[in-house]
């Protein structure tokens, strides 16, 4: 079963490398190339802590007490509502909005990635 390290880490990690690409893409018209690269480095971090923040959040809201502590933050209904909810936020137009949406969218990554963790162990998760 991972533990909150590596939950942070894994979290932290696909965050920093999800950020630094859409960073990327998101600036690639940009002329100087050292303004791109301050831009991809510090979304990526940025994106890094808070997915690894979020990373370690459901075992915050269900602390693993007991071999029965995922209840709905880490079950598949969770799981599939939060890549809904993202789905839609990603097709929303919210210019002027993009902040938002770039916090909104390295938490939800981070937090799927520990349920994704989770739902390799024997245990998994539940579906409720
Ligand atoms: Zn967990």
């Amino acid at each position: 079963m991972p533990n909150r390290k590596i939950h942070y880490r894994t979290a932290a990690g696909i965050g920093f490398v999800v950020g630094g690409i859409s960073a990327y893409y998101r600036n690639r018209n940009e002329k100087s190339k050292l303004k791109l690269f301050v831009r991809v480095v510090a979304e990526a971090a940025v994106a890094g802590v808070l997915a690894g923040f979020a990373g370690i959040l459901p075992d915050i809201l269900e602390p693993a007490t007991g071999p029965y502590h995922r209840k709905f933050f880490h079950s598949y209904v969770a799981l599939v509502g939060l890549m809904g909810s993202l789905a839609i936020l990603n097709q929303k137009d919210l210019k002027g909005y993009e902040p938002f949406r770039f916090v909104l969218n390295s938490l939800g990554l981070g937090y799927l990635v520990h349920l994704v963790q989770d739902s390799m162990t024997p245990k998994g998760l539940p579906v409720i």
